[in-house]
């Protein structure tokens, strides 16, 4: 169900982010990282549970989080080279992702995220599905983290990364799908939810949009899977770059992590409702 925020009154939308900033609180505490495993095959959280006569925001929303890479793919380059098809060429199977200059991992930074993100949509009442529920392992490639998602049917997903660029660059971008055939039915909600998530990160934030990556915090990629494969609204978001030492002390602080988990939701809601 994708319901337009340009369907609401302001006064509505207010009251709506109010009782999500209210559902989210306290994320700092409960994170997907320190809970059990979801159950196998399906990654999927449980949704909280409404109190009578008050339904939470996102009450029968799915949302998928794809957490880039994973904290042990470094183990295994075979499985990373494996060729996948993206839907426009062949791709590797996943990489490393980057680190910052002090080691911090991007596969970590991601995973915090994504735990932080996790806690807060339940707690508004989402059904929360993950491309992976731990940063100890190897994959999954690409391909399947798209297929996880595609297969729950989500109302929206993200992509989580942080980038590696030269470290005079500094900023984020939001990374939007090209129409290619399988993601041709979700291409103009995507640039909604984009634009959504630009707007959020830009008033709830103190990171910049990229000065060396896009155009004024967005771009346009065909050459990934995870958006060249998506049946559902989905972006990439490259939160900042680890390589530059002003984005990578935000990007490795818990409470920036939160802040980001906190932007995320906001969009979502925004897209949503
Ligand atoms: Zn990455």
């Amino acid at each position: 169900m994708i319901a337009r925020f340009r369907g609401k009154s302001p006064v509505a939308v207010a009251a709506l982010l109010a009782a999500v900033a209210a559902a989210a609180t306290g994320c700092g505490t409960a994170s997907a990282y320190a809970d059990p495993p979801a159950p196998s095959g399906t990654h999927a959280a449980a949704p909280a549970r409404a109190a009578a006569g008050s339904p939470l925001p996102l009450a029968g929303e799915v949302v998928g989080i794809d957490p880039g890479h994973n904290g042990r793919n470094f183990t295994d380059p075979s499985f990373l080279d494996r060729q996948v098809w993206n839907g426009r060429e062949q791709e590797d199977c996943d990489t490393t992702g980057t680190a910052t200059d002090g080691g911090y991992t991007e596969a970590q930074f991601n995973f915090q995220v994504a735990g932080y993100l996790r806690a807060d949509l339940v707690k508004a009442g989402a059904r929360v599905v993950m491309t992976r529920t731990s940063n100890d392992g190897i994959g999954p490639c690409v391909t399947e983290r798209a297929a996880i998602i595609n297969a729950s049917h989500a109302d929206v997903a993200v992509d989580i990364h942080a980038d590696g660029a030269p470290s005079t660059g500094r900023g984020f971008t939001v990374l939007e799908p090209v129409a290619d055939g399988p993601n041709d039915g979700v291409i103009a909600s995507s640039g909604r939810f984009a634009a959504d998530v630009k707007a959020a990160m830009l008033t709830g934030t103190a990171m910049p949009v990229s000065n060396y990556d896009g155009t004024n915090g967005t771009k346009l990629r065909d050459d990934l899977a995870g958006l060249n494969l998506t049946t559902v609204p989905k972006i990439l978001i490259e939160v900042g770059n680890m390589k530059n030492p002003t984005d990578a002390a935000m990007l490795t602080s818990a409470a920036f992590q939160q802040q980001v988990a906190g932007v995320l939701l906001r969009a979502i809601t925004m897209f949503l409702r």
